[in-house]
């Protein structure tokens, strides 16, 4: 690639959302580039689950086969690398990356995912992703019937407590939060959800593997997996820098995107993580299609993508 080549579409993130937005560019023969850093959420899990056709999978093995599929078109350029600012142009946009890399392109895809920020509990962030898990329908038949925990958090904890109990028998973990009010709690006690008030010490097993939360009053409280609800902040400034509208999401800040993926800013498409609330790789593919063809649609047709 040239200096002065401008790319019909770059895309920033290269994982679910990001590689499934470049399909259907690839496959229009525009000229894509997907800069990609490498990190993408799920990688401290061994296998990812629900996808496609695909459960079970290693989230890296997935993402090198979805990267393959792309490396077939020769349109397609994959750049290593962080993109760390974003500007408009008059013909487009240009990103600037941590190695001093300047790409430009018509179109823009931000498809750079978010990060989970996990509680301070000692034992915990080592096992994320093995036995500290935020998902039941990615990570919760692993554990059926099984002792589980709920670490509340955050309002939506309950909801996670109530859904977790369907899966095994589970203990909500106040950990120092306040007890819940009446109604809620008879609607714990109805899903049999038990309430441990006692905050936490640490979490103890041999390496990622959990046998119990043990408490600050000395009793260890068997336990296979515990959930978290975590806070999660977008991984890039990028759509910042771009002025793309922003609202609350349920777990952190989202960028808002209209049914196709199109961001506040004409030209600017996002897809995954980074658009809702619920996040799934599953999800995320299917949003990094429509902002695919929605871009390669404004590239024929003008802003509106009609
Ligand atoms: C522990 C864990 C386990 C999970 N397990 C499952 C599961 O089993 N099944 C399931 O369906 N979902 C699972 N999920 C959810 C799933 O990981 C996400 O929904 C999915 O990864 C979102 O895809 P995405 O493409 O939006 O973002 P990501 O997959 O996070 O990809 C974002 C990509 O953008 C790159 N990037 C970030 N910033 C920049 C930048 N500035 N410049 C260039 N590149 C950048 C990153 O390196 C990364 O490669 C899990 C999540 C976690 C945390």
């Amino acid at each position: 690639m040239s200096p002065a080549t401008i790319y019909d579409a770059l895309i920033v993130g290269g994982s679910f959302a990001g590689l499934s937005a470049a399909m259907p560019l690839a496959r229009a023969a525009k000229k894509v580039c997907v800069l990609d850093s490498g990190q993408p959420r799920n990688r401290f899990a061994e296998a990812s689950h629900g996808f496609f056709a695909q459960d079970g999978v290693a989230p890296l093995t997935l993402k090198a086969a979805g990267r393959e599929k792309l490396a077939a078109y020769p349109t397609v350029d994959f750049v290593n690398d962080e993109a760390v600012m974003a500007r408009h142009t008059q013909d487009g946009f240009l990103i600037e990356t941590l190695r001093g890399e300047v790409l430009r392109a018509r179109k823009l895809v931000l498809a750079f995912g978010v990060r989970d920020h996990l509680p301070d509990v000692p034992g915990l962030a080592e096992r994320w992703g093995g036995t500290v898990l935020h998902c039941p329908y990615c990570h919760g038949y692993e554990f059926l019937n099984q002792a589980l925990g709920v670490l509340c958090i955050t309002p939506m904890s309950v909801h996670q407590a109530l859904l977790i109990s369907e899966w095994g028998p589970t203990t909500f973990f106040l950990n120092g939060k306040d007890m819940p009010d009446a109604e809620t709690l008879s609607h714990l006690k109805a899903r049999g959800v038990q309430i441990e008030s006692a905050p936490i010490a640490t979490l103890e097993g041999e390496a990622e593997t959990l046998d119990g939360v043990r408490l600050m009053d000395g009793r260890l409280l068997p336990l296979a997996a515990l959930y978290v609800a975590t806070r999660t902040e977008m991984t890039s400034l990028l759509a910042e820098q771009l002025g793309c509208a922003m609202q609350g999401g349920m777990h952190g800040p989202v960028i808002v995107v209209d049914q196709i993926g199109q961001t506040s800013v004409p030209g600017v498409f996002a897809a995954g993580d980074i658009t809702r609330s619920m996040h799934n790789a599953s999800f995320a593919a299917a949003d990094g299609m429509l902002a695919g063809v929605a871009a390669h649609r404004s590239l024929v047709f003008g802003p509106l993508g009609m």
